[in-house]
């Protein structure tokens, strides 16, 4: 019931009256505002006025299922969904649900993670209640296993989307848009608001599980990211001076994430986003730094290949296809 009423009061953008309320979800005008109280003791500031009826100032600052769903309009992912106040990793929760009949689809999302983690074991950063710490867990059964890390580059595209779709006007007013850093990053401005880490189990000849996680920096201000960090990361708070709604963006995130995804897991081919994702890689023309195996090497930036390789040019001339693997990419100060 309380779900139905916030999805009322956020469709509505505007005053409604008890009397509506009570109509369009066949309760009591009296039930109507004992859940209206219930709301309010959640952290949703609805106000009320004895002409005009209830309006959403804020809904809550906590991650809640019940409003995910009111927005999710996918057919598996998310069907069912797990909410933790801390964990270690989401990524390593969904990797403790692999074992046999696992549930495809299944998200698991953290308030705050004690052990976030990034490419090659790095630290994710990810303080309470400031961001979307998630996984989504898959089972691409008709993947083939040297297919699977591409659901990182779909990934990146599906956030982009979401993240403009629910900022598009905000974002429009700010000099940069976001960018894709190949593989795994979305930054603006060249600072990183989200990281994406996919892990798989496979064995030679097919994939047995696939997990997708997600780290977007949300309501965090400057002051939330340790000093060393402080310089390359950013928020969307911090950009547009906004406190997005992170139950509606993450709602948005597995909408665009599945749109996309059914296609994909057929035949492995990136073809209806790779055009997006290159779009957003800027990578033509860039002076890279490959680091590889504690050897760092100069080069140009060529494309994003369709198979999703980053294509450079090095200093000699020669063309190479770089893979996703043990590879970080940072641009060139020179
Ligand atoms: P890379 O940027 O080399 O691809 P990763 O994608 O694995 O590295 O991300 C990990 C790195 O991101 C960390 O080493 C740190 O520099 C940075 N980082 C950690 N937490 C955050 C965060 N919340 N927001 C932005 N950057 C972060």
């Amino acid at each position: 019931m309380n779900s139905k009423i916030i999805k009322a009061l956020i469709e509505k953008k505007g005053y409604i009256s008890g009397e509506a309320l009570s109509t369009e979800l066949g309760v009591s005008r009296a039930a109507v505002w004992k859940h209206i109280e219930e709301l309010r003791r959640k952290g949703f500031e609805i106000e009320s006025s004895p002409k005009k009826g209830y309006i959403l100032k804020k809904t809550t600052d906590r991650i809640d299922t019940g409003i995910i769903k009111n927005s999710l309009k996918t057919d598996f992912i998310g069907k069912n969904m797990e909410v933790f106040d801390s964990i270690d990793s989401t990524n390593d929760e969904a990797k403790r649900r692999t074992s046999a009949n696992f549930d495809n689809g299944l998200v698991i999302i953290s308030e705050i993670q004690t052990a976030g983690r990034g490419r090659l074991g790095r630290i994710w950063e990810s303080p309470k209640n400031k961001g979307v710490w998630m996984s989504v867990l898959f089972n691409p059964t008709e993947l083939e296993p040297n297919h699977g890390s591409r659901l990182t580059l779909l990934a990146a595209v599906a956030i982009v989307k979401a993240i403009e779709n629910q900022l598009g006007d905000n974002l429009k007013n700010l000099k940069d848009r976001l960018s894709i850093k190949w593989p795994n990053d979305i930054l603006f401005n060249g600072k990183k608001i989200c990281g994406i880490l996919t892990e798989m189990g496979a064995d030679i000849d097919r994939i047995n599980w696939l997990v997708l996680g997600m780290g977007i920096n949300v309501l965090n201000d400057s002051e939330d990211f340790p000093s060393e960090i402080r310089e390359i990361a950013t928020s969307l708070k911090i950009l547009t001076g906004q406190a997005l709604d992170r139950n509606i963006l993450i709602a948005s995130i597995l909408n665009e994430l599945e749109e996309l995804y059914i296609p994909f897991k057929k035949t492995g081919e990136l073809t209806h986003f790779i055009d997006f994702y290159r779009e957003r890689s800027l990578v033509p023309d860039r002076k890279l730094l490959i680091h590889r195996r504690g050897e760092i090497t100069e080069c140009v930036g060529v494309t994003v290949t369709d198979e999703g390789f980053l294509r450079v040019r090095h200093n000699d001339g020669h063309i190479e296809d770089v893979f996703f693997g043990e590879v970080s990419v940072r641009e060139a100060l020179i």
